[in-house]
């Protein structure tokens, strides 16, 4: 594995301070306790790969930076990515998120072009805005790289962008967003997610169903396999799992294993527009002394 150049500066200068908001410390903290994430370095990711591996799935390896790391910064640890993934053999994409790199073609390109002479697969996180996100999509697929895309059903918008990824062949993955749409708060969560779902079957060429509610990915994978249309089940590594809906189907799991900054699950700045997470870290505590390692092993 190549070694990291020396722009990498991960915690950033606030975090190499000593700097740290209160909701970040103690998303810190639970994340450090539950192992949200694989670890700080990629090759805590890798182990965790190839548990996925040795049960029968892929994985997407996602560096999440810090809040003040730059644009360069960024990009060397998606190519260190790369190259542990294609050093360890894996069947691996690595997830990338446009608006950390300022939407900047010069800073992408040589991920790409890496990406392509290692033949590890590019994916672009839905973070930020989407048109200038698309735009090196669409770039990224004229350069002949092997790239995927997100798309987030909280957005009415995505009926329409869904018609420009399916023209580009890509796989897609699904995801719900967090937040509501801007423009159309009031928009059903789970119905806008089936209604997305609906509008890339028999179309797409993949779809990776990533979400943890059993109650649209259910539906989602039968309409999905109804539509013969090729699939997956992504989750992420961290939270209970809906693995057993897959297996029942036959249907490939790739799991998405974060690690770098402590971030999800747990966002507690989400605590007051969402209570139900001060459920789930209760529930979660519990279960990790019931049966450690059960929610993330
Ligand atoms: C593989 C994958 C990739 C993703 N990529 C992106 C992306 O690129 N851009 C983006 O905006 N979003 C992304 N997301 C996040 C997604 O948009 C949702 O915010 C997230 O998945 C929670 O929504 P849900 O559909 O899982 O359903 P929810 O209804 O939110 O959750 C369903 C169940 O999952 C469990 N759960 C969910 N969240 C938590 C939590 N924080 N702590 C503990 N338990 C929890 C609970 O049991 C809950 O009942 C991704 C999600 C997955 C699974």
């Amino acid at each position: 594995m190549t070694d990291l150049p020396n722009i990498v500066a991960a915690p950033g200068p606030k975090a190499a301070a000593g700097y740290r908001s209160l909701p970040a410390a103690v998303t810190a903290f639970l994340g450090a306790s539950a192992r949200h994430i694989s670890g700080l370095r990629v090759a805590d990711a890798v182990v965790a790969a190839r548990k996925e591996a040795a049960a029968g799935h892929v994985a997407t390896l996602a560096y999440w930076p810090y809040p003040d790391e730059t644009p360069a910064s960024i990009a060397a640890h998606y190519l260190q990515a790369i190259e542990a993934i294609a050093d360890a053999g894996l069947v691996s994409s690595v997830s990338i998120k446009a608006d950390r790199l300022d939407y900047d073609w010069t800073v992408l390109l040589p991920v790409l072009q890496r990406s392509m002479e290692r033949k590890v697969r590019v994916h672009f996180d839905a973070q930020g805005r989407v048109d200038p996100t698309l735009d090196l999509v669409e770039r990224a697929c004229a350069l002949g790289a092997d790239v995927s895309a997100t798309l987030q059903s909280r957005l009415l918008r995505s009926l329409t962008d869904a018609e420009r990824l399916i023209r580009l062949r890509i796989p897609i993955r699904v995801v719900k967003g967090q937040d509501k749409d801007p423009a159309n708060p009031r928009l059903d969560r789970r119905r806008s997610y089936a209604n997305l779902i609906e509008r890339l079957a028999g179309r797409a060429a993949h779809i990776g169903v990533a979400t943890h509610d059993r109650r649209a990915a259910e539906p989602a994978l039968d309409t999905l396999r109804r539509a013969q249309t090729p699939c997956s089940l992504e989750q992420l590594r961290s939270l209970p799992r809906l693995d057993f809906l897959a297996e029942a189907r036959g249907i490939p799991v790739r799991a998405y294993v974060a690690y770098g900054r402590f971030g999800l699950p747990y966002s507690i700045n989400e605590v007051f527009r969402r209570p139900a997470i001060v459920w789930w870290i209760l529930r979660d505590t519990v279960e990790r002394f019931r049966r450690p390692g059960a929610i993330h092993s």
